[in-house]
């Protein structure tokens, strides 16, 4: 593989950061340090603020055709290059290879898609009042920021990049300090795609720096973020407190599944199994907390144990890995620590419950049943390969225990009544509620995004791409 780019990608080249400062890159299989990445700051994002700012001008005056034609021929890049993108993320994340094949070919399909909406984007009009024509306009904001998650670095570049600058803004990106490779990957593809130079810029660094200059800096308008709600309160707070630029969150959840007696079990298990395996279980949607009817819960248990642990663990770059570590030491410690209070507070443990091998941050299946309704691991977001599956009885009371939290990201549900499904779909708080499938089925011509504390605004279709236009009515006397 070639040598990955480290520098930070401003004005359309590849620069050292000001400050010279660079941090260690690790691999979460060997544990050991892949390489070192040029470090940003306040300084970096200001000359990244500037480039975008003189981009803005000509780049939002070009017709929508020729934007789309940019976006097109990246997606045409991304799909030459997608091994070494996919090499990459397993590199600094462990994302194995099969696993970013799939996301890279959604991050293709969700650009091909965006591109083609933006022919679409009209204003509205009226005639309501005699003597006047009343008309809106849709227009970029200008400078955009996107600051973004680690677990799935290339989809969620795209999902924020292509509909910022397809609707004629400019961008700064900040990769994730634990996934900084395949951005600036990015960045050169960019460059080879004929975006003008500090129309997107790709910055490498850390959120109390790099991000907290971002979500407060007076020449950004519009910031779209993806990561944990701790993080999105204090990028929220930032924006408030200085230009009140507007923000669009995608942060975490605790995603319910119920499982009715009427369904398939052996396609409920294998489903929710496939959410939380699905990329070491780091994937915002996972279903990981399971509610499972009385009458099938010892069934469910004993079908999802099996399904859960078939994946085979390995090295991310090898093609049949479906299993990788977790992105690096901190999120293994954190899952490690979760397990451990869940043993502690007298949680069942059916499977798993420890590292699954000597060296790299690997991490067995997990699953808990019936944990105390006080269980952190019942309530909080593990974002690994952990489950907890609980029973119930009536409707309404697995309604109520699903809602019973400040997440509101994702939700399912499997029963064949169809009047059933409706009912606890319209009664789930969440953003997204599928019905007989699991958190690994996704709708990418429909929108995306969380209730609650885990979001506002929206990714993905029409209104992902509305996000980044501002809106102007303009009042014509005749
Ligand atoms: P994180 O909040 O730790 O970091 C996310 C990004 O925010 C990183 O780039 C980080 O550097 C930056 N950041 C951190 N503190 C900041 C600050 N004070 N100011 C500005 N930026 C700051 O989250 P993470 O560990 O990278 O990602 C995991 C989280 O992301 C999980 O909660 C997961 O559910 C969520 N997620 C949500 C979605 C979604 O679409 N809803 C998708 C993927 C991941």
């Amino acid at each position: 593989m070639a040598t990955p780019e480290t520098k930070l990608f401003i004005n359309g080249k590849f620069v050292p950061s000001i400050s010279g400062k660079t941090f260690p890159v690790f691999n979460p299989t060997t544990e050991e340090k892949i390489i070192d990445v040029y470090e940003a700051d306040a300084a970096d994002v200001d000359a990244a603020v500037t480039a975008a700012e003189n981009a803005f001008p000509a780049w939002k005056s070009l017709s929508a055709h020729d934007r789309i034609n940019k976006c097109l021929k990246f997606a045409e890049l991304i799909e030459r290059d997608q091994f070494e993108i996919a090499k990459l993320d397993a590199e600094d994340i462990g994302m194995p290879v099969s696993v970013n094949h799939l996301f890279i070919q959604r991050a293709i399909r969700d650009i091909k898609h965006t591109s083609g909406l933006a022919h679409d984007v009209h204003g509205e009009t009226s005639l309501n009042t005699p003597g006047q024509i009343h008309i809106t306009l849709r227009q970029p904001y200008g400078v955009c920021a996107a600051i973004l998650a680690w677990n799935a670095p290339v989809v969620i570049f795209t999902a924020k990049v292509i509909p910022c600058i397809v609707a004629g803004n400019t961008i700064i990106v900040k990769s994730s300090e634990k996934a900084p490779l395949s951005s600036l990957k990015l960045g050169a593809l960019a460059a080879e795609a004929g975006f003008p130079p500090g129309v997107i810029n790709v910055l490498s660094g850390f959120g109390h720096t790099v991000g907290a200059a971002l979500s407060s800096h007076m020449k950004i308008r519009k910031l779209t973020f993806t990561g944990s709600t701790r993080a999105g309160k204090l990028i929220q707070e930032a924006a408030a407190k200085s230009n009140l630029k507007s923000v669009a969150l995608e942060m975490g959840g605790k995603n319910p599944l119920i499982v009715f007696p009427d369904c398939d079990i052996e396609e409920a298990a294998g489903s929710a199994a496939a959410s939380l395996k699905f990329n070491s279980g780091q994937i915002c949607v996972s279903n990981s907390r399971i509610y499972a009817h009385k009458d099938i819960f010892q069934k469910f248990l004993k079908v999802f144990s099996e399904k859960f642990v078939e994946p085979k663990i390995g090295s991310p770059l090898e093609p049949t890995t479906f299993f990788g570590p977790q992105a690096d030491k901190l999120q293994f410690d954190q899952i490690l620590k979760y397990i451990e209070q869940a043993k502690s507070s007298g949680a069942n443990l059916v499977i798993g419950g420890s590292r699954a091998t000597d060296k790299g941050y690997y991490i067995q299946p997990t699953v808990f049943a019936k944990v105390p309704a006080s269980a952190d691991i019942l309530h909080e977001e593990i974002f690994g390969p952990v489950a907890v599956i609980q029973e119930f009885e009536t409707e309404e009371e697995v309604i109520a225990e699903c809602n019973k939290t400040e997440y509101g990201l994702h939700a399912g549900l499997y029963t064949r009544d169809i009047s059933r499904a409706c009912r606890v779909a319209t009664a789930l708080e969440t953003g997204v509620v599928t019905v007989n499938s699991g958190g690994s089925v996704g709708a990418y011509d429909m929108p995306f995004g969380g209730w609650k504390q885990s979001g506002n605004g929206r990714e993905l279709g029409k209104l992902g791409l509305e996000e980044f236009y501002e809106i102007k009515t303009v009042i014509i006397t005749l």
